[in-house]
């Protein structure tokens, strides 16, 4: 017998004792459960990520990191990384960034306890932080997050004909799912589709809109560069993108939470208004197909071809794997923000 996720008993009595609670609430205890229980990454687990097909990932996002360090005078400076999973995409950026003569010291924004040690066992002299308020403060900053803002939680809006209220997770009958708060919340609704169709669903994720406006704040004052890729949408009614995943399938994000990787699209258009702040420059989104061939995964894949031929057939699917538009080419979105006084991220041309 499957044996439920501890988190399941717990936001059954959550539930029980406050009523339903908001979809970005369920979304939050699930994941946290979710991360702190299982590396996620590989053919055993239940998603591959790009830093996982190849090392050519993560070091084409060093480079593009060092380029951008040079232009600014190569300053001293922090690479941080939101959600490394197993740091792969840290270990190969920071060898491709030592070759350019870049060693940053090296920031892990993490929550699971269970992924900061295989971190650790690929970037052992990094520093971790359980949330972005206690990053250094006194040198640029060199960012990159790769599908972490899609595990960020999302507050879930429907249009009823009572008019627009939040989606809730109750429990009932056995079973998790969603039902129209009691609340009305047009204020919280974007004018261009206020008046949107009965059973339309419009999502916000406050935590990701809180995180890009602080760190956009930071690259303002302090300096520096990040990188965004993640899949995601421009506008903004994109309907319900929630999902979960489990063993490389879709499976349904109210049942046995704990168990599936949930995430939802990313919002760009939010993310960019949020973070580009005064003095922040911000380019894309491009598809990441797109961006990677333009910063020259050609070159790179043929150069390890030449020093490794017996590598050919794997690194030429893996190429494949990232750019083409069918696989995660178009899907994947990538979006740079530049600090004050620090040149374009490059690939945006
Ligand atoms: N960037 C990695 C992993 C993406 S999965 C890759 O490309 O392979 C999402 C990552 O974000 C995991 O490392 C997960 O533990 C982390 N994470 C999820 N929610 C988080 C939170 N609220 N704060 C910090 N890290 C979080």
């Amino acid at each position: 017998m499957i044996q439920p996720d501890p988190v399941e008993d717990e936001l059954k009595t959550l539930i029980e004792a406050e009523g339903p609670i908001p979809v970005a609430r369920y979304m939050a205890l699930a994941n946290a459960a979710y991360y702190s229980s299982h590396d996620p990454f590989g053919i055993k687990g239940d998603f591959i990520t790009a830093p996982e097909v190849t090392q050519m990932f993560g070091e084409l996002i060093g480079l593009a990191l060092s380029d951008a360090w040079s232009g600014a005078g190569k300053p001293a400076a922090a690479y941080v990384e939101l959600g490394p999973g197993r740091g792969t995409l840290a270990n190969d950026a920071l060898r491709a960034m030592e070759g350019m003569g870049l060693e940053p010291s090296v920031h892990f924004v993490e929550t699971s306890p269970l992924l900061r040690h295989e971190q650790g066992e690929r970037v052992p002299n990094a520093r971790w932080h359980a949330d972005i308020s206690d990053l250094p403060d006194d040198v640029p900053l060199l960012i990159v997050a790769n599908e972490f803002f899609d595990a960020m939680p999302v507050e879930q809006y429907v249009k009823t004909m009572m008019g627009w209220r939040e989606l809730m997770v109750r429990y009932d009958m056995d079973e998790f799912s969603t039902v129209p708060g009691a609340v009305s919340c047009e204020a919280l609704i974007p004018d261009e589709i206020i008046d949107a169709h009965t059973a339309s669903v419009y999502e916000h994720s406050t935590t990701t809109h809180k995180m890009a406006r602080s760190l956009g704040k930071r690259l303002a004052a302090q300096g520096g560069v990040m990188i965004v890729i993640d899949y995601g949408y421009y506008d903004h009614l994109a309907g319900d993108t929630l999902q979960a995943v489990h063993a490389h399938a879709f499976a349904d994000p109210f049942v046995r939470p704990g168990t599936s990787d949930l995430t939802a699209h990313v919002d760009f258009s939010a993310l960019i208004k949020a973070a580009a702040v005064k003095g922040v420059r911000a380019r894309g989104p491009v598809e990441q197909g797109d961006w990677l061939v333009s910063l020259g995964i050609d070159i790179r894949s043929d150069q390890l071809t030449r020093a490794n031929p017996a590598r050919g057939a794997e690194l030429a699917a893996a190429r494949m794997r990232l750019i083409h538009p069918e696989q995660m080419g178009s899907l994947f979105k990538v979006v740079g923000f530049s600090g004050h006084h620090w040149p374009l991220v490059p690939g945006f041309e």
